[in-house]
């Protein structure tokens, strides 16, 4: 029998999570959605690359944690790269690539192998999958097998929207722009980047090019990684239900819009809340699943614990982000100079050409010791509820952005790539949360946007964060919009099971 709740039809229930991908975003709320699910007594089994699988179970407690649920269980296929592979910055579209070529047949091998995906007992059938958007590789095993798919994109509901307008945006002329700036950090002409999008319903008016998801900033559509997001995005429709982490206060607009394609939308977000408000109403417990591929640097809350409430930006950007040591050098001019204290998640993996001599300039060293904190990897939940830490710094990628709203927290957006540069328009223009910094990198603006979320405008980014992190709990309330649509969904899911 099952550790949490009642029984129900517990024997006969599976369904596959199929996550392939390195972000930890993504394996982050895929986690929380397993959870959810194993919490109301359907069997879950997760689909990893070997890889990401190694990286989570190295550093997380991911594995002892789901032994609570003995319907859970992982099971794993390669990625089909090298094993030396970075998996990281623009190259992580190589996985979506190499899965392509790679990936159908091992993932028949493994629906197909009957000792991989028993328990040693009787093997139950699959009764459907519940995948990352962005896998459709494995669409056509799963159609000849008869078994119903359901798509859970990770990312933001307007990010996705925009992905689905793609056809619309081309032939608008929007994508690709024309002529490539010198400047690396832009691919297009400053004026270009400026003009208004036209082509995504509802979001005239404020979209410029360069907010458009990071994979459609190319000169050219027959580039392989922004034909393959425009193929799988568009796939969505063929799928029995769409899954978002988002909530309707939020992206309610965009949701409409959506739903004029795809009606059986399920938006339960933010995940991580919704799954700590449903574990302490079913069970005593409060412990989490740390999906996190790095180990927590604790020492970090030491630090916070010792410092004056309210006084610290938290400066992280996410699992993928690489930086060029010029950034980090602006970074820090930037950080040093506002004279506020910050808590900087500094990923070993994270800087360009880094030649192992020490990383900050001596005239900086003072400055660092005497209001910074630098750490590998944090405990990022528990960190942004700290006392202590009052803005966040961050790439924008969707679970920061969304654990950022729960705490009310201001943000400054520096997006790097993907849905990131969407995700901070509306972060800074339609939610006013925040401010956004794409496109720049440099110390004097840094030091302005740290001294203004937190001294000069702060009273004004309050306002909009309290508003907004009290319409998430209500969304995660009983009768709130994502309680009811989780509800319906494990309904929807039960259904399915004969
Ligand atoms: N995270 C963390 N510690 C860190 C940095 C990030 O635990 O030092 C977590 C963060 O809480 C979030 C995830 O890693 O859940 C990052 O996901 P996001 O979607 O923001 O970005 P991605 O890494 O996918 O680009």
């Amino acid at each position: 029998s099952s550790y949490y709740g009642n029984n129900r039809g517990c024997n006969k229930e599976k369904l596959i999570l199929n996550f392939q991908l390195k972000f930890n975003g993504h394996v982050n709320s895929m986690l929380k959605l397993a959870e959810l699910l194993c919490l109301y007594n359907l069997h879950v089994t997760m689909l990893l690359s070997d890889f990401t699988h190694r990286r989570l179970l190295l550093h997380a407690n991911a594995q002892s944690h789901f032994a609570h649920y003995p319907g859970f269980r992982f099971v794993t296929m390669p990625d089909g790269l090298p094993e030396d592979h970075p998996r990281a910055g623009e190259r992580i579209l190589e996985i979506l690539l190499s899965l392509k070529e790679t990936g159908r047949p091992e993932f028949r091998r493994l629906m197909e192998s009957t000792d991989r995906l028993s328990d040693g007992s009787a093997r139950r059938p699959v009764t459907c999958v519940i995948m990352d958007g962005v896998l459709s590789f494995s669409i056509p095993v799963i159609e000849e097998m008869g078994i119903p798919y359901i798509y859970f994109r990770t990312v933001s509901a307007c990010s996705f929207w925009a992905y689905f307008c793609i056809q619309e945006i081309i032939d608008a002329g929007e994508v690709p722009l024309k002529g490539k700036d010198e400047d690396k950090l832009t691919y297009w002409k400053k004026e270009e980047m400026d003009f208004m999008v036209s082509s995504v319903p509802g979001m005239e008016g404020f979209l410029r090019r360069r907010d458009l998801p990071g994979f459609l900033r190319v000169n050219d559509v027959n580039d392989p990684g922004f034909q393959s997001i425009k193929i799988e995005t568009r796939k969505s429709t063929q799928a029995r239900a769409l899954i978002l982490n988002t909530f309707e206060d939020l992206e309610g607009p965009v949701l409409d819009q959506i739903r004029k394609h795809i009606p059986n939308l399920y938006s339960v977000g933010p995940l991580h809340s919704h799954l700590k408000a449903r574990l302490s109403a079913i069970t005593s417990e409060s412990s989490r699943a740390s999906g996190s591929f790095w180990e927590e640097d604790r020492s970090c809350v030491t630090w916070l614990d010792s410092q004056p409430a309210k006084s610290v930006i938290y400066v992280s950007f996410g699992s993928v982000t690489l930086l060029t040591r010029n950034e980090l050098l602006e970074f820090w001019y930037g950080l040093v100079n506002s004279g506020q204290r910050f808590l900087w998640v500094m990923r070993p993996d994270s800087i360009i050409g880094n030649d192992g001599e020490s990383q900050i300039p001596l005239e900086l060293e003072e400055g660092t010791k005497e209001r910074g904190y630098l750490v590998g990897w944090a405990p990022q939940e528990e960190v942004l509820a700290h006392p202590a830490v009052c803005a966040f710094f961050t790439h924008s990628g969707w679970n920061s952005t969304l654990e950022s709203i729960v705490v009310e927290m201001p943000m400054i957006c520096w997006p790097y790539f993907a849905d990131q540069a969407i995700n901070s328009r509306f972060v800074s223009e339609v939610w006013k949360l925040g401010l956004d910094m794409k496109d720049s990198c440099d110390r004097m603006i840094i030091e302005k946007m740290v001294r203004d979320i937190m001294v000069m405008r702060r009273d004004e980014f309050l306002q909009r964060t309290y508003h907004m992190a009290n319409l998430a709990r209500k969304a995660i309330s009983e009768g709130g919009s994502s309680y009811t649509n989780l509800d319906r969904l494990i309904e929807f899911l039960r259904a399915m099971i004969v």
